[in-house]
């Protein structure tokens, strides 16, 4: 009695799935072999579907087959065997130089070295459209794939704050925003942007306020891994490519942005810090970290590290010195009650007149801009789809152009958000003078630090001194000539100027960290 292999298959994931497939094939091989009268000495069952490369049990039939002398071979029909091209080779080298007989079981048909010329064209013929029919397929996943990233749609599971579901409306895959999760998101962004928390305290922070993961705080990488996310800002990362995405974004640009310069400071610093002005303050001999030390138990000193082998280590401060020195920094904000704020505001009205001629043009010509760039890259992905550019080539001027476009969008939204800006802007403004000297007498180091911030960067410390970079709002209102005449004296070329530096101090980033520093 002859002796064969049987080789079973699935053909699609669907069929994998529901596992009819091969109980059924095996059923048919046997009855084959009840009427043939070739006896089954092994079956070969292939779990994998057929595009997947590296095939075992393949490689282990044909293995089995040299080492046992067969000479037949059952399948369903063509398509379960020869998956692709290379496997039909093999085959038909077998066939021609091992006498191997292949039975298409269901096709009835028998290939061996005597069939006829005409069978063996029909089969080649079958085998050559079972490799196209999967070169389309593989293509197509791939295409639908990526049209889907290219409207949007996001082939992974929702980060938290989002959830998948099927939309009612259009029966199609959607992300919706968690409405519960997101509030402790955009609280996550929020409050680490301020710098006054690190992830781990608000890790607790935020479980007590009930954000949760099946009862249990997020994990620190989870939480890292949101932060740096840009899915929150309405984009999607995919492979290293970012794209616009089409669900609604939890957090604004500047508050992630924030975010990220927040990660880059934090790198640099090595330590976490304990004292308040650890990590703020450089020594202004040698340029190192200022460290702190308590000394008999009540008395904090602040000294250089002296890692760069200086002999700064004698020039120590105490914290209540440095204390009084930053109080007298605050104390130098413009008093409310002097007029001052009037002043800005009168000048904010004055000024809008030409702002808004301003924005007009500068908007349209942006608007101009983007819309070029988004035509060249819908033409770029045509090109790349009918393979005129290479892949390598397409992704690196999509990265290019997607960028630029971002950039010229976020311009866009920071001149139409500067109206609102103004007025917001100068309100806060005004009550931070007002009370940050209260709010930093009654602050723990990390407010202070915040503060501190606020008004300026680059504290450096040298013989019982404080010298600081004022950031542009503070070194504005204490310098600039407009504060002191009022924008009714002062030439339009000058007024023009402090448009530009109005938007720049007064911007969302700088209001919503002093709205987040709870003043007042
Ligand atoms: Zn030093």
């Amino acid at each position: 009695m002859k002796s064969a292999v049987a080789y079973a298959r699935v053909s699609s994931k669907k069929q994998e799935d529901t596992g009819f497939s091969i109980p059924a094939q095996i059923e048919l091989f046997k009855q084959y072999s009840e009427k043939s009268g070739i006896k089954i000495v092994k079956f070969f069952v292939e779990n994998k579907t057929g595009g997947k490369v590296g095939r075992k049990v393949y490689n282990e039939m044909l293995a089995f087959i040299k080492q046992h002398n067969i000479k037949d071979v059952f399948v369903e029909k063509t398509d379960r065997i020869y998956r692709n091209f290379k496997d039909y080779v093999v085959l038909e080298d077998l066939s021609q130089n091992f006498n191997l007989v292949v039975h298409l079981v269901k096709e009835r048909v028998i290939l061996s070295k005597d069939s006829t010329s005409h069978e063996k064209l029909v089969h080649g013929f079958k085998v050559l459209l079972a490799k196209n029919y999967l070169d389309n397929l593989r293509e197509e996943v791939l295409k639908g794939r990526e049209e889907k990233i290219r409207e949007g749609g996001y082939p992974h599971k929702a980060p938290v704050g989002y959830y998948n579901d099927t939309d009612k409306s259009t029966k199609k895959k959607e992300i919706f925003v968690d409405k519960e999760k997101s509030v402790f998101v955009k609280r996550l962004f929020d409050l680490y942007s301020t710098g006054a928390y690190s992830v781990d305290e608000l890790r607790t922070k935020l479980f007590n306020e009930g954000f949760n993961h099946k009862g249990k705080p997020y994990s620190k990488p989870r939480l890292l891994f949101v932060l740096k996310d840009v899915f929150y800002i309405g984009k999607m990362k995919i492979k290293g490519i970012v794209y616009d995405g089409k669900h609604t974004p939890i957090i604004d640009i500047e508050t992630f942005n924030r975010v990220q310069k927040m990660f880059n400071q934090s790198k640099a610093r090595s330590h976490d810090v304990e004292f308040a002005y650890t990590g703020l303050l450089t020594c202004g001999h040698c340029g190192c970290q200022m460290t702190a030390e308590l000394k008999k138990g009540k008395y904090v000193y602040y000294h250089c590290t002296g890692k760069r082998g200086g002999n700064c280590k004698q020039d120590y401060i105490r914290e209540e010195k440095l204390d009084e020195i930053f109080l007298q920094l605050i104390d130098r904000l413009p008093n409310p009650e002097d007029g001052l704020f009037e002043e800005i505001k009168k000048a904010v009205k004055e000024i809008r007149q030409i702002k808004s001629e301003y924005e007009e043009t500068s908007m349209e010509e942006i608007q101009k801009q983007i819309n070029r760039l988004q035509n060249r890259l819908d033409n770029l992905y045509t090109d790349k789809l009918d393979g005129r550019i290479s892949q390598e080539y397409w992704q690196e001027k999509h990265n290019e152009w997607y960028n630029e476009k971002d950039r010229l969008i976020e311009k866009l939204k920071v001149i139409s958000n500067t109206s609102r800006t103004f007025d917001e802007g100068s309100n806060l403004l005004e009550n931070f003078c007002k009370y940050a000297r209260q709010e930093f007498l009654k602050a723990n180091g990390k407010k202070k630090r915040a503060i501190l911030k606020m008004l300026g960067s680059n504290f450096s410390y040298k013989d019982k001194e404080v010298s600081i970079v004022l950031t542009s709002v503070f070194n504005y209102l204490l310098n600039n000539r407009f504060v002191k005449y009022g924008a009714r004296e002062l030439p339009t070329l000058e007024l023009h100027k402090i448009i530009f530096t109005l938007k720049d101090l007064l911007s969302q980033e700088f209001i919503s960290q002093i709205k987040l520093l709870d003043v007042a």
